[in-house]
């Protein structure tokens, strides 16, 4: 499939600090691709340049092979944004702004599919309210009806789902799947990283402006992802062997709980050898992969529930 997006050395700065630093990478077509990083990564600065809002200082970005600044008619109808503050004219009803928006972007209103947006997305029942009246779970649905209305072949989602309830953001990523199913490429940003790892076939993390990585979900979580070991033991243990120290071990109070940290290279084998040369009696274990909440943390130095949003 055509490449759907490819960025080439990105750079923008504010008053001289670099909000995007030589950032390149490439979408495939038919990807759902995570952008991930803390707070001030460069996130939206990154997403708003490829959606035309923000000028670059440098760089290119490609969508489709259509060069964004030069082509510009041609790659704003190709892409939608959904921004992560709700951006609505107060005082048009949904319907209105459904039925003009596409025009927008010099694409004929098509009646079938508008109504396919509304439906799946739940609007029926608000069509005829002003923007004002909508609750924040109804507001969210809108603007990925609103970034969807000119059938973009990109759809790009910032925080889609902050600040919404457990079933609004079933719905939605149950409805972003669908369309992605149906070929529209998905570029997305979330704090949920249990989402990125479920909805996600590969995740780029930024910090700072800039790429620290780029990988398959599954090869990030396998190459960077530790594994918790829980040993349950059959004889008390009355300290911890120092052997077991770069393992980062704990042991319960009442010494029969063991818990320790297995780097995702190293084999389970080779700590069980290591246990049985400590003499320890083994009643039971346990492991547990650390998923993309352990691997942000390990490339950004912060943890994801503070410094995402
Ligand atoms: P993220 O979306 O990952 O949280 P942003 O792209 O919003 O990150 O911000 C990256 C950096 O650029 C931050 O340090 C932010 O303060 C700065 N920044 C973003 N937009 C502006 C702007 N319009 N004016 C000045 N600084 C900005």
């Amino acid at each position: 499939m055509q490449t759907a997006l490819e960025i080439r050395q990105l750079c923008k700065a504010y008053s001289g600090t670099f909000a995007v630093r030589d950032l390149s990478f490439q979408i495939e077509g038919g990807e759902i691709f995570g952008l991930l990083g803390p707070n001030g990564a460069g996130k939206s600065t990154t997403i708003n340049m490829i959606g035309g809002v923000t000028r670059p200082d440098s760089g290119s970005i490609l969508v489709f092979g259509h060069d964004n600044q030069s082509d510009y008619r041609t790659t704003r109808r190709q892409v939608g944004v959904m921004h992560q503050e709700v951006v609505i004219d107060n005082f048009f009803t949904i319907d209105q702004t459904l039925r003009f928006h596409a025009g927008y972007y010099g694409v004929a209103d098509d009646p079938a599919w508008r109504q396919r947006l509304i439906e799946r997305l739940g609007l029926g029942p608000h069509l005829h309210k002003v923007m004002i009246k909508l609750s924040g779970g109804t507001k969210r649905r809108f603007m990925i009806a609103k970034a969807m209305i000119h059938k973009p072949r990109l759809l790009i989602l910032d925080e889609p789902t902050a600040g919404v309830d457990v079933e609004l953001r079933h719905t939605l990523w149950e409805f972003v799947r669908e369309l992605n199913r149906e070929g529209t490429t998905i570029l997305l940003t979330t704090h949920y990283l249990e989402e990125a790892e479920q909805m996600c076939n590969r995740i780029a993390i930024m910090n700072h402006g800039e790429l620290l990585a780029l990988e398959p979900t599954a090869s990030l979580v396998e190459r960077l992802g530790s594994r918790q070991v829980q040993i349950r033991l059959a004889v008390r243990l009355t300290e911890l062997p120092a052997e077991l120290a770069c393992h980062e071990a704990h042991l319960s109070d009442d010494g029969l709980l063991l818990r320790l940290t297995l780097p995702a290279s190293q084999p389970l084998g080779e700590l069980l050898e290591l246990c049985r040369f400590l003499g320890l009696a083994i009643d039971d274990l346990s492991t547990d992969t650390a998923g993309l909440e352990e691997i942000f943390l390990q490339l950004t130095g912060n943890p994801a529930k503070e410094s995402l949003r």
